[in-house]
């Protein structure tokens, strides 16, 4: 069954010539045809098999990148040319980009093959993926689950081998906590490192792209291949900042010995179900048998990460949603009376109801008499959490190297039960916003399954916290965990 292979050994397939990219991305479009999770959102098969048909001249011609042939597909959040780019929103359902985003262009230089785009929440604004307009996407562990968001289609196209690497986006975790309540390996890189450019804005100083795959091995080549500094996007990291070419595999195979973990005791608060906690502490118990010590910190301002998020994200998602006005980009409403009432009716029955919210609270915490009293203060709160993190990853006085805990505080929820009820799914994200607003790199693993009828059958993730610019150490530490356990192999039943 070839799409349960890992892209690592779809590569050596590929370059040994036993199977063509044609062959592989013909399996995976029958695979997603045949799929009812709603993980798609744009499929075309000419399009994508004529790439396909470039990535086998490429490996006949001896000229090829490890990557080349192994097929992906991209969050709806990436711009590309012939796809189109909707973001999960109504206002875009028609919109074809000109031009790629960097990370979709880098990929497609390296050879990928591109098989398609992927649902998401509108706007990447979500923790479940039932905000997209185009429907909810099923968890493919449990299709009465939500996959999580708001790279929900990515991460249940993982799931489901539909893709064997998919690219997602995390302004507050929509990489980690995706991929944890799937079964699946997603990196959230240093914000900076990898381009935004042709990344649908949600949140600017959030927004982070990042490889989703099986193991934390495909991730380290996928990374490799789309990080570096883009003199297109004002935020990417120059050089002399870090924003430097990096072999993210260079050092998979160090050994964990003396590796200090920290592990926040606010991260095991009375918030955590059981079944997470006793996953994610049997996961730590493994990491000491790797050689691993675990050192207990305090991340005193988590709880705060909440409220300081949920108002830095909206307010510029209220700046950067302003560009949606019905003259310049896709939908315009009909019947309209004059300018202004074009604008209203556009942006009326354009955007869903999770982000016209987050355009009211952002426009309000911005205005003229509240700004200091909750943007400047929101502000101010993302420093603290940022030098929580410092104290205890930087500098000579560090304790830990790097820093574990649960990705959500509960398994994937079942569909609908939270979709009525915005701020159940904010105080979801409590382990992973603070990681985001610091701008530092985090990662899923899974690391077993929850508890009880309904539990049983649905992911835990593991999440590991690094300094800036150590994603290099993440993934070695991932890939050590998962040489020595198998929850990253299994699969849903079926498949
Ligand atoms: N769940 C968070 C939100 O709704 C994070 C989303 C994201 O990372 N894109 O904003």
């Amino acid at each position: 069954m070839i799409h349960t292979k890992t892209l690592k050994e779809l590569s050596a397939l590929l370059q040994s010539k036993e199977i063509s990219a044609t062959e592989l991305a013909t399996h995976y479009l029958d695979r997603i045809e045949a799929s009812d999770l709603n993980a798609f959102l744009h499929v075309d098969r000419a399009l994508t098999l004529a790439q396909a048909a470039d990535a086998d001249a490429r490996i006949a011609a001896g000229n090829a990148h490890p990557l080349t042939g192994v097929p992906i597909a991209h969050k709806d959040i990436f711009v590309t040319r012939g796809w189109r780019s909707t973001a999960g929103s109504k206002m875009l359902a028609d919109y074809v980009s000109p031009f790629d985003a960097t990370v979709v262009e880098k990929l497609h230089a390296a050879g990928m093959v591109h098989l398609g785009k992927l649902n998401c929440d509108e706007f990447a604004m979500g923790s479940s993926n039932e905000n997209s307009a185009f429907g909810a996407v099923k968890n493919p562990w449990d299709t009465a689950a939500v996959p999580g968001g708001s790279s929900g289609g990515s991460a249940a196209a993982v799931a489901a081998r539909l893709a064997p690497a998919v690219t997602g986006t995390d302004t507050g975790g929509s990489i980690r906590q995706p991929a944890s309540f799937c079964g699946i390996t997603g990196i959230k890189p240093t914000y900076g490192r990898v381009s935004r450019f042709g990344m649908i804005a949600f949140a600017s100083s959030l927004d982070q792209g990042g490889p989703m795959a099986q193991t934390a091995e495909d991730c380290a080549l996928l990374l490799s291949a789309m990080a570096g500094f883009d003199e297109r996007d004002s935020t990417s990291l120059t050089p002399e900042q870090g924003g430097v070419h990096e072999d993210f595999s260079r050092n998979l195979n160090e050994p964990l010995t003396g590796l200090r973990i920290g592990v926040p005791k606010e991260y095991f608060g009375a918030g955590l179900a059981t079944d997470v906690e006793q996953a994610v502490r049997a996961a730590l118990d493994q990491f000491v048998k790797l050689g691993a010590t675990l050192v207990d910190i305090s991340l005193p301002n988590t709880a705060l990460s909440i409220p300081a998020y949920y108002m830095i994200a909206p307010a510029e998602a209220s700046s950067n949603l302003s560009r949606f006005d019905g003259v310049r980009y896709g939908f315009r409403a009909e019947g309209y009376k004059d300018l202004q009432d074009m604008y209203k009716k556009t942006r009326a029955q354009g955007f869903g109801p999770e982000v016209k919210r987050r355009i009211m609270v952002g426009t309000y915490v911005l205005c003229h008499g509240y700004y200091d009293a909750y943007y400047v203060k929101a502000q101010k709160i993302r420093r603290l959490i940022a030098d929580d993190f410092a104290k205890v990853l930087s500098g000579p006085d560090a304790v830990c190297d790097v820093i574990m805990g649960p990705v959500a505080p509960t398994v994937a929820w079942d569909l609908g039960s939270k979709a009525d009820d915005p701020v159940a799914n904010y105080l979801a994200d409590i382990f992973t916003l603070s990681t985001s607003l610091a701008g530092l790199p985090g990662m899923s693993i899974p690391v077993g399954f929850g508890q009880g009828d309904k539990n049983a059958n649905r992911p835990v993730g593991l999440q590991i916290i690094g300094n800036y610019f150590a994603e290099a150490k993440l993934l070695n530490v991932a890939h050590q965990y998962q040489q020595a356990t198998d929850w990253h192999k299994r699969a849903p039943a079926g498949i």
